[in-house]
């Protein structure tokens, strides 16, 4: 092992204390894995109220953060991620987090999410140095700790504890970058002198992840193919020349999965266990699946799955669009998601003309989620853009073949089925390209044919299971990434120092 760091990791949501999507997993897992790997690594979190309060842990300070003029008043808890000896501090604002969902009720964000996750931001650096513990390296992730890496250059830039500190930031999805109007900025704290295009600005608005963007040693999204997507127009988002600026400190490490809570073998969500060589349990899940969505037990028609957030982002449109012409074929599916009230009505309305064909679960459901990846045949993911993705990976360990549009981490995590790939057993799923109901209908109708054949089938399923997409390499690629901006800062300070004065 290269010598143990000290790491803090801020985020929004962390499994098993809040969860709405991917992050929360990486967020849980990263940590994790350092840990095993010896390095002493912490983890920072909002106390939000649906926080279970056996995992709140204990009050160990307050806080008094004051960005506007106006003293917030906090407190910081600290407890441990269960079964890993890794510190969490939760920051508490009963006005800020004391609500049910992170960001947004009923799809809708929340009015005040600037100042929520500005609070969190400072909350967490003043929290942090109340420990006296100081880490060798800040890890901050996706919008809602953008604040966070301004802060220390801006604020605390000659701060005791927080100078000369070595940042990495991390983004999740850039379609999320904490916009708003100009006039808010005196709320974050943050002065008029970082309100232009190298820093905050964004088209006449307040843009939070420029200021990470602008500030963070070192930036790295989740997959290789994203980190180049998003530097250009189609994906960029309007950062995309920013982001070029930026170029040779911006990389790609694709996320890993949590064996030891996504896995056939040992899964207690699962009706069946079962393993690449003993396939037989699959099947008992593929019935159970079918009982829980109220779908005939059928075995000689491939069931399909789709879990996921419900945003145009995700390509869910395109799915209600290709549906028809795959359940025409007699195939069925179920489908577990929520989010965009639209979309949720959309998926619902195309399901109800099939109604013993599919199954439309509007929630979020968790262990539902882990039985529709052990019972599917097909996972349909046409995502627009996807930055990483775990529900792929998800499915390609319990032996559901993904079915993905060729862009960012599906890019990176899916090997078509071409005779070559076959050949050399690296196919393990179906991929498409053009984002349309029509390239998708063709990717069905491939999965429709590859489940006539079962030998072929087996193998891609088989394959996926194999592949290994453990935290252990991600976190190896994430330590040398530290490693780099604990280096890039020793030079930068090294380059500031005048030998001469000493
Ligand atoms: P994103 O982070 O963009 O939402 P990812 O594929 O990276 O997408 O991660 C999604 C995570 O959220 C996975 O763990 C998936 O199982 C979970 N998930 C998404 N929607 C639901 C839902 N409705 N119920 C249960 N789990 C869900």
């Amino acid at each position: 092992m290269t010598h143990p760091l000290k790491i803090l990791i801020v985020a929004a949501e962390a499994t098993p204390f809040i969860k709405t999507g991917g992050l929360a997993d990486v967020a849980q897992a990263l940590p994790g894995a350092l840990h095993r790997q010896g390095h002493d690594v912490r983890l920072a979190l909002p106390c939000y109220g649906s926080i279970p309060a056996s995992l709140k842990g204990t009050q160990r300070g307050t806080l008094f953060v004051n960005l506007d003029g106006t003293t917030q008043y906090g407190a910081w808890r600290e407890t441990r991620l269960p079964d890993v000896d890794v510190p969490v501090y939760l920051i508490e604002n009963d006005h800020y987090f004391w609500r049910d969902h992170p960001y947004s009720v009923n799809g809708y964000e929340y009015v005040d999410n600037l100042d929520r996750f500005c609070f969190f931001s400072r909350g967490v650096l003043d929290a942090v140095a109340q420990t006296g513990w100081r880490p060798d390296v800040v890890h901050g992730n996706d919008w809602h700790t953008a604040p966070l890496i301004t802060y220390l250059n801006t604020h605390l830039a000659n701060h005791t504890f927080w100078r000369g500190m070595p940042t990495v930031y991390t983004i999740h999805n850039l379609g999320y970058q904490g916009c708003y109007p100009k006039n808010l900025l005196p709320r974050t704290g943050l002065g008029w002198d970082l309100f232009h295009p190298d820093c905050l600005e964004f088209y006449g608005e307040l843009n939070l992840m420029k200021g990470a963007i602008a500030f963070a040693t070192k930036i790295n999204t989740v997959s290789r193919t994203y980190a180049r997507e998003i530097q250009t127009p189609a994906y960029g988002l309007g950062l995309d020349g920013f982001l070029r600026t930026r170029k040779k400190d911006l990389t790609g490490i694709k996320n890993g999965i949590d064996y030891s809570l996504w896995n056939p073998q040992t899964d207690p969500h699962i009706t069946a266990n079962y393993s690449p060589d003993k396939l037989a349990g699959k099947q008992r899940c593929k019935r159970a699946v079918q009982d829980l969505a109220d779908l005939p037990h059928r075995k000689d028609v491939p069931l399909f799955a789709i879990v996921t957030r419900l945003v145009w982002e995700k390509g869910i449109d395109l799915i209600v669009e290709a549906m028809d012409s795959f359940l025409r074929k007699g195939a069925q599916l179920v489908a577990l998601g929520s989010g965009d009230p639209h979309l949720e009505v959309a998926l619902e309305t195309a399901g109800a003309r099939w109604p013993d064909q599919v199954s439309v679960i509007l929630g979020y459901d968790e262990p539902l989620a882990h039985s529709i990846y052990a019972g599917a045949d097909f996972f349909i993911m046409p995502s627009r853009s996807e930055p990483c993705g775990l529900t792929q990976m998800y499915s390609l360990a319990y032996g559901a073949i993904p079915i993905v549009r060729r862009t960012g981490g599906l890019a990176d995590t899916v090997t078509d089925l071409t005779p070559a790939n076959l050949a050399k057993g690296l196919a393990t799923g179906l991929v498409f390209r053009p984002a349309t109901a029509e390239a998708l209908t063709r990717a069905t109708h491939r999965a429709l044919r590859l489940y006539e054949d079962l030998k072929t089938l087996t193998a891609m399923r088989r394959a996926g299971m194999r592949e290994d997409l453990s935290w252990e390499r991600a976190s190896a690629e994430y330590v040398a990434l530290y490693n780099d901006a604990i280096d890039a800062t020793k030079k930068r300070y090294a380059a500031t120092v005048d030998p001469a004065k000493w």
